[in-house]
């Protein structure tokens, strides 16, 4: 816990958020301003800063990140129409907080 950073509050429970899961690994919350009809924020409770302080450990928690996101827009009936998974990755990829996070995006039309 970096007692500093916006995610790490909000995974432990000490700043507020539209909460939709939570485990002991990952919070799953509404994004603030969000950038599509659905827009969720997957973030793991133990402070990542990016994509690129993953190491070969992480792999089951990006693993469970991906599943639960999964699992969570079948649960919204998202599935069958479709989303978007993205990590933005430092400051040259539009990330903005720097607590490890995966965007998933929903519900537009087409
Ligand atoms: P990034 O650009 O770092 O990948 O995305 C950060 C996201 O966090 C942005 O989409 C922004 O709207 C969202 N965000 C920033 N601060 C807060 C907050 O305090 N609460 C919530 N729910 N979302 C936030
Ligand atoms: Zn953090």
């Amino acid at each position: 816990m970096e007692k500093d950073c916006l995610f790490c509050q909000i995974a432990a429970g000490s700043r507020d958020a539209d909460i939709v899961y939570k485990d002991d690994d990952m919070v799953i919350f509404k994004d603030i301003h969000p950038q599509a009809p659905v827009h969720l924020l997957i973030v793991p409770v133990r402070h990542i800063r990016s994509v690129n302080d993953l190491g070969p450990e992480d792999g089951p928690l990006v693993s469970a990140m991906i599943a639960r996101a999964r699992d969570t827009a079948r649960d919204m009936t998202l599935d069958g129409s479709g989303y978007k998974l993205l990590f933005n990755v430092e400051r040259g990829g539009g990330q903005v907080i720097f607590h490890l996070h995966m965007h998933l995006m929903a519900g537009w039309k087409y």
